[in-house]
């Protein structure tokens, strides 16, 4: 069965008709919807939270960076272009935040195309220049990917794979909380895979180092394309096998055993989080 956590925001399934641009040539002319991102918001039309359409709209032309087409959504090409933090937008566009951390209210449509349209400006604000001899880089053409002319290395866009998991003992959940986050709010164990490990081992690894226990009975359940700036999150449940709970306070504020039917203040419905907890804490 396919999981449901495709259709999360900031996966593509959620776009539906979406043709990325290695898969559809870009129109000569860049017109269609505008996905023009500012540090971490989105550009929309401040009456309505959609995306601007047409040309360039009237009053960033000359201040935003280069466009770059992103592929087609029903049909229409989508640009994206950065404007950078100090520019001020011209009357009736609005900038609406794309953090699910940061009260994102944009719908999961627009959420995933300006997470596609981050993950591109990153890519091409940090690809410039070939990481092994330091010159400039071409766009390899129909793709993303960077080639250096001086010594031939090709590299493309880096996606970061992390794992997140629920550990569960019973009718109980073990939760975490980091310094810095809402008052009373939990997550989950997460973190980056390491060289020359198993997605399984990452999980085993982190869950140890956070908070101390061992895990067995490991299930994947979902992943989500997680683009503050690039990650992959594979997520997990796991059935705890034994060890005491200790915080790694270097890491964690906190970590506790909570009822599964009396969870605390949750992670964003947008999030890989969020979605395990609905679906898997009181299964
Ligand atoms: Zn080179």
């Amino acid at each position: 069965m396919t999981p449901l956590s495709i259709y999360l925001p900031f996966n593509r399934e959620c776009l539906g008709s979406f043709v990325p641009a290695k898969r559809t040539s870009a129109p000569g002319e860049p017109r269609g919807r505008w996905v023009i991102v500012q540090d971490q918001g989105l550009v929309v039309e401040a009456a309505t939270l959609r995306v601007p359409e047409g040309g360039l709209p009237a009053g960033l032309d000359g201040r935003c960076g280069p466009s770059h087409f992103l592929g087609t959504l029903a049909g229409t090409p989508c640009w994206t272009a950065a404007l950078p933090s100090e520019a001020e937008l011209p009357a009736g566009l609005a900038r609406e935040t794309l953090v699910p951390m940061q009260g994102a209210r944009l719908p999961d449509d627009l959420l995933s195309l300006g997470g596609m349209a981050m993950q591109a400006l990153h890519w091409e604000s940090t690809s410039g220049h070939c990481p092994r001899c330091g010159a400039p880089t071409e766009r390899i053409p129909e793709e993303w990917g960077k080639r250096c002319p001086g010594c031939a290395y090709e590299h493309y866009p880096h996606l970061h794979p992390a794992v997140i998991v629920l550990v569960k003992d019973g009718d109980r959940c073990l939760l975490t909380r980091k310094a810095g986050w809402t008052p009373g709010r939990y997550g989950l164990v997460a973190g980056f895979v390491d060289n020359g490990e198993s997605l399984e081992s990452a999980v085993c690894r982190e869950v140890k180092e956070e908070v101390g226990v061992d895990v067995t009975e490991l299930r994947y359940v979902g992943s989500q394309n997680w683009p503050f700036p690039s990650q992959l999150m594979i997520g997990f449940v796991a059935r705890y096998a034994g060890g005491e709970l200790t915080v790694d306070r270097e890491e964690l504020e906190d970590a506790r055993w909570f009822p599964c039917d009396a969870l605390p203040s949750r992670p964003s419905r947008h999030s890989i989080a969020g979605f395990i907890l609905d679906h898997y804490a009181r299964e």
